[in-house]
């Protein structure tokens, strides 16, 4: 493919290149990369993602926003900032809840804003989310396109977070986190050496990984001393992600929701693509697949550095347990008369929540201000106590 002529071209001109930027163009070149053409997510595409599958999924996660909006003191106005929203599912979904639950949120002045670098999947959301009611934003504005949601709610579209105007914000990453480059690192008799990506001699048009023969910047910047395993990923760009948005939340208020298949520094060897719902070699056929690495927990909390407090990761299946899914799986069922409804949803739930399907790999994980799990004044005995955080403990609605 051309993607694949056009990094054979530069790896021949100028040697190998790591795999966070062989990632970065496989995935977002804007000319070839895999999600600005399509990125298939959904059934009919690459991989199937929670949002897609049920309902239900975003339905919870806007209880859980409207739960925190409660807990911090109901303020008068709040943005919902969506990294990597793919198909606009998610936010759709939570924007129902919000319609529904209008006459608790009325006095409250809410916008969406989404960070999207995706052409293509910025016009899907925008059908999705708008019926196509959108225009574009002159050069020198912010935001890239602007719209009006189905249920009257301000939408603006960024390619980067830092465009998204500062304010007290509740964010959303799903599925975001483990589609940023990773780098690579092995360590050897010699010390650490960074995995690349170079092209092979021996056949044409082929890539194969190689070891940098030295170590490089990224081994001296990413290993900690203390590593134990010998085979490592960082996602240096997920890091810079994590610190703007403890950064927002110390200083605007809101929360941070993250969830995505991943570890807390354990795992060694994640890196993989998707391609019609099977695996994929991540060297063969560049720009076609979807590739992705679990995200490390334990590296994002390190990255909040103490701005915010952190919560999690837990697993879906807790997360989703705690916010009601067994309550609301029994009203739909109530509610829905044929066999076939009924099935879906007994289907659609057991993919989210059975250990060995979506349940156990997917985890939540929050960013949340100090204040909002610990009294500022400990020594003044606290009127009422903080309420629990939704999802990290059973939602109590008042
Ligand atoms: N959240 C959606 C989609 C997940 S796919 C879901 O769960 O169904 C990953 C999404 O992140 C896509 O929308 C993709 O275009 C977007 N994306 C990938 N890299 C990005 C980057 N560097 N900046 C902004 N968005 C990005």
């Amino acid at each position: 493919g051309a993607m694949l002529r056009h990094l054979a071209r530069k790896l021949r001109a100028s040697g190998p290149v790591t795999v966070a930027e062989y990632m970065r163009e496989a995935l977002t070149n804007p000319g070839q990369g895999y999600y600005t053409r399509r990125g298939g997510v959904g059934e009919s595409g690459d991989f199937i993602t929670s949002p897609e599958i049920s309902q239900v999924f975003g339905e919870l996660i806007g209880i859980w926003y409207i739960s925190e909006w409660m807990a911090m003191g109901k303020p008068n106005t709040f943005q919902l900032v969506e990294l990597g929203p793919g198909r606009g599912t998610l936010t759709e979904d939570i924007l129902r809840v919000f319609k529904q639950l209008a006459s608790v949120l009325s006095k409250c002045d809410v916008s969406v804003h989404l960070v999207e670098v995706s052409p293509k999947l910025s016009e899907i959301q925008a059908v999705m989310l708008t019926g196509g009611k959108v225009q574009p934003n002159r050069e020198d504005e912010s935001a890239y396109m602007k719209g009006i949601s189905k249920t009257g709610i301000p939408i603006f579209w960024y390619r980067d977070i830092q465009d998204v105007p500062p304010g007290y914000s509740f964010y959303l990453a799903h599925e975001f986190f483990d589609a940023l480059p990773i780098h690579k690192f092995q360590r050897t008799e010699k010390g650490w050496r960074e995995v690349l990506v170079d092209i092979d001699p021996e056949v044409p048009d082929q890539l194969r990984f190689v070891l940098s023969p030295s170590r490089t910047p990224a081994t001296q910047n990413f290993i900690q001393p203390e590593e134990t395993r010998d085979h490592v990923e960082v996602c240096p760009e997920a890091g810079v992600i994590v610190q703007r948005l403890a950064s927002r939340i110390e200083k605007d208020g809101g929360a941070a929701l993250v969830a995505d298949y991943g570890h807390d520094g354990t795992k060694t060897d994640t890196f993989r693509g998707f391609r019609n719902h099977k695996l994929h070699d991540v060297l063969s056929a560049p720009g076609t697949a979807d590739l992705t690495a679990d995200v490390d927990f334990s590296y994002l909390r390190k990255m909040a550095q103490g701005k915010t407090a952190t919560l999690g990761p837990v697993k879906q299946r807790e997360f989703l347990k705690n916010m009601g899914i067994d309550l609301r799986l029994q009203v739909l069922l109530q509610n829905s008369g044929d066999t076939a409804t009924r099935e879906q949803l007994l289907h659609s739930y057991d993919m989210l929540m059975n250990p060995e399907k979506m349940g156990d790999c997917f985890n939540f994980f929050a960013l949340l201000p100090h204040h909002r799990l610990v009294h500022p004044d400990k020594k003044d005995k606290p009127k009422s106590p903080l309420p629990p955080v939704a999802g990290f403990n059973e939602l109590l609605l008042k």
